[in-house]
């Protein structure tokens, strides 16, 4: 089947990297190694990807009340912490054969590429998985508006949201089971249901710029290529 989409942008959350077993470790590495296999089947149909990753399994920015440490400081700690799964994600997909780039916001040139965008786009022309470290490279964002950002600035057909939860809900599934999951729903919908598909600031960026989202589970293997077939899999937001 034909990809419906050329290049993408897989906003990987760093938290689903835990899987279902928490025995304190930080990452499971049968979930990074489904992640790279579903990985390689996209790029082996000619889809170019680009990945932005999360902190939360590691370290995530949190009120100073809370942490005894300053915002900006302990947001960078996050960001750092990004690096460290970026890195694990692209060691697993090096050792799969698929070639790959690593660029961080926060020059740290001993392990990765600074972030130069036009230097990020040859490398997705030359098929090279390009996974992006450190955010945006600034306290008091996301990484999924580091996501929306660097799908923007990449041209990306759209932004791929990989979670644990199967999509969008009417309410929390977990909490009521009368939820029903919606396969499309305009930016609009979202902001006047009050579903939070990602924070404000990420949310915003791609309704200005017109880039959908796709929000699916991506701890279910195969589920991605389905995603890049234009199969139903997941809640489509444009
Ligand atoms: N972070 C930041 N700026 C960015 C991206 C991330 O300050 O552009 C920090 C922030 O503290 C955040 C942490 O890095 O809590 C980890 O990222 P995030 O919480 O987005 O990870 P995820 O929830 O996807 O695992």
């Amino acid at each position: 089947m034909l990809p419906k989409f050329k290049r993408v942008l897989l906003k990987l959350s760093g938290e689903a990297l835990l899987g279902e077993q928490h025995n304190g470790d930080p990452f499971n590495p049968k979930i990074i190694e489904q992640y790279a296999h579903d990985i390689k089947l996209v790029t082996d149909l000619g889809v170019q990807v680009a990945i932005v990753i999360g902190g939360g399994n590691i370290y995530r920015g949190m009120n100073e009340a809370d942490s005894g440490i300053e915002r900006a400081h302990g947001d960078y700690m996050g960001m750092l912490a990004t690096v460290i799964n970026a890195m694990a994600m692209q060691a697993m997909l090096e050792k799969i054969g698929v070639y790959t780039r690593l660029q961080s916001a926060i020059n740290m040139e001993q392990v990765a590429e600074p972030y130069i965008r036009r230097k990020a786009l040859r490398h997705l022309e030359k098929g090279r998985v390009v996974i992006f470290g450190a955010g945006t490279g600034n306290p008091y964002f996301t990484t999924d508006t580091a996501g929306s950002l660097r799908a923007i600035e990449m041209k990306a057909d759209v932004i791929l949201k990989g979670t644990r939860v199967d999509g969008i809900y009417t309410a929390d599934p977990e909490k009521d089971p009368a939820a029903v999951k919606y396969e499309k729903i305009t930016f609009q919908d979202c902001i006047s249901n009050n579903l939070k598909v990602m924070d404000m600031t990420a949310f915003t960026l791609c309704m200005e710029n017109k880039l959908p989202i796709i929000v699916f589970d991506m701890n279910r293997p195969g589920n991605l290529l389905q995603v890049v077939q234009g199969m139903n899999v997941g809640t489509l937001v444009s």
